[in-house]
């Protein structure tokens, strides 16, 4: 039996899985919420048990991972015997810089490498580390593995990471397009070809990763060619908070004109921009569809923006491959939000994209959503990003 934990930190949050690999069965799951600020607490399900609450006060991610393990080992709420039962553990890391196009098995070494590519994700980074750091305190004989949001997309060509800006910028500090969310580019363009029972390395695919973070990649032969997250996610589609691409004079005029740091500027772009910004509604889909179905004109205009964009980048991926074979919707929005997939996909038919309206009628599961004459397949494929790292995990550890 291989049991896999699969820890994700945010700067105040854990999320963790615990995966029988033999079944591919979450065996227990959890999230912890305001680490280090009041209210902290941890949410924790084991497979067929009642939801437990714990709350009280923890200061980093060490205490929280202390009570994570004490939850997964206890009699009545846990989801095994002992802490001998997790063989692995799998950290999601944001940012790989330009070292790692592959996951890997955390050894000192790796530490070092991963401390140099703080500066590249500061606000990410640190708290994987600081994850890594526990588990190896509290399980220090258990393998671990890293797996990279931007390893996926190490497969780009230069010519589509290169910002047009001075090389040296490049050589210097390392700015060039990464891409993000590659571990769910990764699995749910394998999982397309598994669907229609074909080789990842005969298809063309556009993946669509739309949740409040988003970004689309052009998979080629299995390989990710382009994506349009950038040196940071903050550039490409809309998304629910953040601007996405926009002009970059942008930036000084607003420092000038409003007076703003650049800490302001960036929060602006960062938390006030996407959708929230441009309906002034919500950063949650569900609330501007239902305020633009009210009729609420900014609502309507946020979801034309967004779907703009993503039709953009379908064609824009479309052309770089010369065709294109499958487009693969995921995420909060790309797996639950029918009106979104009809938008994005209406007026597409001379690209040889036809949806079909009943098929597209799903949420949350695997589905097959185009008409039977469509040249383009389009999939609905829930992302799993957990399991990939899991996987990951079981083969290096
Ligand atoms: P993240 O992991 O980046 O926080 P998710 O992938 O969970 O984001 O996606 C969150 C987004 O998915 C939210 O904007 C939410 O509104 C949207 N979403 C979830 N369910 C639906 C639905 N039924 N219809 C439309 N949007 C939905």
């Amino acid at each position: 039996m291989m049991n896999i934990l699969v820890i994700n930190c945010g700067s105040s949050s854990l999320k963790y899985q615990l995966i029988d690999m033999d079944e591919e069965k979450v065996l227990a799951k959890g999230l912890s919420e305001r680490i280090g600020i009041e209210g902290s607490r941890i949410k924790h399900t084991t497979a067929g048990k009642e939801e437990v609450v714990i709350e009280k006060p923890m200061s980093d991610h060490k205490e929280v991972l202390e009570i994570v393990l004490k939850t997964l080992v206890d009699p009545t709420h846990g989801a095994i015997k002992s802490m001998d039962e997790i063989n692995a553990v799998g950290h999601r890391v944001v940012h790989g810089g330009e070292k790692f196009a592959n996951s890997i098995k955390i050894d000192d070494e790796v530490m070092d490498a991963l401390n140099e590519c703080i500066d590249l994700a500061p606000l990410h980074n640190p708290p994987n580390i600081m994850g890594i750091e526990a588990c190896k305190e509290l399980m220090p004989d258990t393998p671990m593995v890293a797996v990279f949001d931007t390893a996926f997309h190490q497969t780009m060509p230069k010519s589509n990471f290169i910002y047009p800006l001075p090389y040296e910028l490049y050589e210097k500090y390392g700015i060039r397009k990464y891409g993000f969310h590659g571990t769910s580019h990764k699995y749910v363009s394998s999982k397309a070809a598994e669907m229609l029972n074909k080789d990842i390395k005969d298809l063309n695919i556009v993946t669509c990763h739309l949740g409040n973070g988003a970004s689309i990649c052009a998979v080629e032969k299995g390989k990710s060619i382009d994506t349009s997250m950038g040196f940071t996610p903050l550039a490409g589609l809309a998304m629910g908070t953040r601007s996405g691409d926009i002009d970059p004079a942008i930036i000084p005029f607003l420092v000038e004109k409003e007076n703003l740091s650049m800490e302001e500027v960036n929060n602006l772009l960062n938390k006030e921009s996407g959708v929230l910004g441009i309906s002034g509604v919500s950063s949650d889909f569900r609330d501007i569809e239902e305020a633009a179905e009210e009729g609420n004109e900014r609502a309507k205009l946020a979801l034309d923006v967004f779907v703009n964009k993503v039709k953009k980048y379908i064609g824009a991926y479309t052309v770089l491959m010369g065709e294109v074979d499958v487009i693969v919707f995921t995420a909060g929005i790309g797996e639950n939000s029918v009106e979104i997939r009809e938008m994005v996909c209406e007026g597409l038919e001379n690209l040889g994209i036809e949806l079909d309206k009943e098929k597209n009628n799903v949420r949350g599961k695997e589905a097959l959503v185009n008409k039977d004459t469509s040249k383009v397949k389009v999939l609905v494929i829930p992302t799993n990003e957990e399991l990939m790292i899991a996987k990951d995990t079981q083969e290096l550890a």
